[in-house]
């Protein structure tokens, strides 16, 4: 960590596209701004960004260094390039414990670490995930497209992501891994009674990468003996916060795990906001995850949180 002193007003923490965009708004500002991260990424699997206007096809590591080439031209903000282990305190005094480095204290946080897939425990799945495999049609799905597309697990979200993925799929098969049709809700069921959707009931042994009518695809290794080719295979991962601060900061969180916050990116504790994977807006039925809306949303709770400081330091001028 380099430079480092007590001088800023705001912590941006997460270094992602929330975490850049926040820094570059406030740096625009002239926030004396400190931004805190590691280099680890939700889309590190990915090799190609897709669905961001200007970038679409871009490698995800290729925006994140213009962008903080961008950000460095800005003389008001500081990379540490280290983790954060604690954070602690309130609005004006917060503190932050940098991994191995001397504390920090800031006014306003902008919290921005993202979140962790839990990937289920298939066999390859891992070595496949952002290609072949993936949990998002908007990000993956045209990649996957004319082929036979499938899904991991006969979740009750199965039935509206096929009607989804149909426009794309030559055919959809359902991979129930080891649960028989006859056992699944009836809705459920009634859903991929369909004649584009194939299920299959044997339980899965295994992913590989293959090669699907000369292009790269999905071989699913079942454990009855056969194989299944796919153009891409969907999953529904669970995910966790990558840090540890919504506790920390006992910040209000939605049941899902998301730190919860208004339009402006607030959370429920002042003086700390928050924007990307790890945040969730209260009037959303889940987390937005996506690059662009990342970096939206970064530039929204910096612009709150400048607003925020320049409203408090008004007050504090005229008494
Ligand atoms: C496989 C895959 C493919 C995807 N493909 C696409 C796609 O094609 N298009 C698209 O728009 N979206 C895609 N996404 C979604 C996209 O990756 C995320 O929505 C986006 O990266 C979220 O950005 P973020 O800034 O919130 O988090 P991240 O980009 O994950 O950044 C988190 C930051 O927080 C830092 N951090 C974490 N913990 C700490 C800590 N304790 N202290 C300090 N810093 C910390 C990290 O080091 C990092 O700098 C994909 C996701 C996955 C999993």
């Amino acid at each position: 960590m380099s430079q480092v002193s007590n001088e800023y007003d705001v912590a941006v923490i997460g270094a992602g596209s929330a975490g850049l965009q926040a820094a570059l708004t406030l740096g625009r500002m002239r926030r004396r701004t400190i931004v805190f991260g590691t280099d680890s990424y939700r889309n590190d699997p990915a090799h190609a960004m897709q669905n961001f206007l200007g970038h679409d096809g871009t490698p995800p590591a290729e925006l994140r260094a213009a962008a903080r080439k961008d950000v460095e031209a800005y003389a008001s903000v500081t990379f540490a390039d280290v983790g954060v282990t604690r954070v602690r305190g309130s609005v004006d005094a917060f503190v932050v414990e940098p991994d191995g480095g001397e504390p920090v204290t800031v006014r306003r946080l902008v919290l921005a670490t993202g979140v962790v897939d839990d990937l289920p425990e298939v066999p390859g799945l891992a070595e496949l995930y952002g290609d072949v495999v993936a949990h998002c049609p908007y990000c993956h799905g045209h990649e996957m497209a004319d082929g036979a597309i499938g899904f991991l697990g006969a979740g009750p979200h199965v039935p509206l992501l096929s009607e989804l993925v149909g426009r794309l799929a030559e055919r959809i098969v359902v991979l129930t891994d080891g649960v028989a049709v006859e056992e699944l809700d009836p809705a459920l069921r009634a859903g991929l009674d369909r004649p584009e959707v194939t299920t299959v009931e044997a339980g899965v042994a295994g992913l590989r990468r293959t090669e699907v009518e000369g292009r790269a695809g999905v071989a699913v290794d079942l454990v009855d003996g056969s194989e299944v080719a796919l153009s891409g295979l969907f999953v529904t991962p669970a995910w966790h916060q990558a840090a540890p601060f919504a506790d920390q900061l006992g910040l209000e969180t939605a049941d899902a795990g998301g730190v919860l916050v208004d339009i402006m990116g607030a959370t429920s504790v002042p003086g700390v906001y928050a924007a990307g994977d790890l945040a969730h807006h209260r009037d959303l039925p889940m987390p937005m995850a996506s690059v662009l809306q990342a970096a939206a949303a970064g530039q929204v709770a910096a612009s709150a949180a400048d607003r925020d400081l320049a409203a408090s330091d008004l007050a504090r001028a005229v008494g």
